[in-house]
């Protein structure tokens, strides 16, 4: 396959080629059932045995303890923001760190009162807070709700808050992308797009303690909570049976390469390398605070919007795709989540190479 292009889009994005080569191989008919995976009932031994070992996967990756399940439901990380305080209560406290952690924010206010414990909005997102500062951030609330990492200003938390009140975590963008103590979280939770597979399915790691019963009002109805769909085995309605297969896949691929520890030294090393080459160029600044700079988005600019137009035909020309920043933010990005190749990183740091005098 020599036409595929160094896909550096922001999510959907660029999925392990063995897995979409089993994917094309098994359209047709998945493993001699004589149809596709998405011609046949959810209730077959076929899907279950499907879906229980993504789950699988992803516990192993994770070395998921009993004390937690995997989940897999639908509505993307946005339902989550929702459902979060339907399940959890209301007067969470957040911490603002970009456009989705407000998003989650918006949601929870619907809902009622939350407490945002810190905002980076007036540094431009740029920054994250420090670890000896979150101590104090979730006294007396039902939760306490982060991003890990924030996709459109490039920053990531290279830290596991430490914090008394259980710990809810918007996974999203980095989620199988390096090793995290799952005890830690009552919820983690992430829309499969950005590194996980496709769009149309949310993994959530959860607590039995909340999903196993549900302690809210009355009035929530039963497919936003937690305890619908884990009696149901995410099955309370009808799952996104692709989405699971592949997302199962992926995280097999991961355990192939070695599992999270292996994976986040490779992501290292690609965030290593596109760093470095922004650093020694003048004409490129990196836009994160050094010490939060993402492993997985990483956002840039030149001098003038004019120089990175030329940039953007430049890199169209050589097969470069998605490094375009955010559109509420501008600049450029690249996502370099785990499927992305270091060769694709290198094919990248030669453009900005040789493109620095524009
Ligand atoms: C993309 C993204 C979302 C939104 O995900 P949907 O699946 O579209 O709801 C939420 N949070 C983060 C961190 C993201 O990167």
């Amino acid at each position: 396959m020599t036409n595929r292009k160094h896909n550096f889009n922001a999510g959907p994005t660029v999925l392990p080629l063995t897995v979409l080569e089993t994917v094309q191989a098994q359209m047709l008919n998945y493993n001699e059932t004589g149809m596709s995976l998405i011609e046949m009932s959810h209730r077959t031994p076929v899907f279950d045995d499907v879906i229980v070992r993504a789950k699988q996967s992803i516990s192993e990756l994770y070395q998921v303890p009993d004390t937690h399940e995997v989940m897999f439901l639908q509505g993307g990380a946005a339902l989550q923001f929702a459902m979060i305080p339907l399940n959890f209560g209301n007067g969470g406290a957040y911490i603002d760190t970009g456009v989705w952690s407000s998003r989650a924010i918006e949601e929870a206010q619907i809902q009622g009162d939350t407490k945002v414990v810190f905002s980076g909005k007036s540094d431009q997102y740029r920054s994250l807070p420090t670890a000896d500062s979150i101590g104090a951030m979730g006294q007396g609330v039902p939760f306490l709700h982060y991003t890990s990492n924030n996709t459109i200003y490039g920053t990531q938390f290279h830290y596991t808050p430490d914090t008394n009140v259980p710990l809810i975590c918007d996974m999203s963008s980095d989620f199988i992308s390096r090793p995290v103590d799952v005890s830690k979280y009552d919820l983690i939770y992430a829309g499969a797009q950005k590194n996980a597979g496709p769009s149309g399915v949310t993994i959530l790691i959860i607590n039995k303690t909340v999903s196993r019963q549900f302690t809210g009002r009355s009035d929530v109805p039963k497919i936003m909570r937690y305890e619908t769909q884990a009696k149901k085995d995410s099955m309370y309605n009808t799952p996104n049976t692709f989405g699971i297969w592949v997302v199962g896949m992926v995280a097999d691929w991961v355990l192939s390469l070695g599992g999270l520890a292996d994976m986040a030294e490779r992501n290292q090393r690609k965030a290593d390398l596109l760093y470095g080459t922004l650093d020694s160029l003048d004409a490129y600044n990196a836009v994160a605070e050094k010490s939060a700079r993402s492993h997985m988005n990483v956002t840039f600019k030149m001098a003038t919007v004019e120089a990175e137009k030329v940039v953007l035909a430049e890199a169209e020309r050589r097969g470069i795709v998605g490094i375009r920043g955010h559109r509420s933010v501008g600049g450029l990005r690249a996502s370099i989540y785990n499927a992305v190749e270091y060769s694709d990183v290198e094919a990248l740091c030669q453009l900005l190479t040789d493109m620095q005098h524009t």
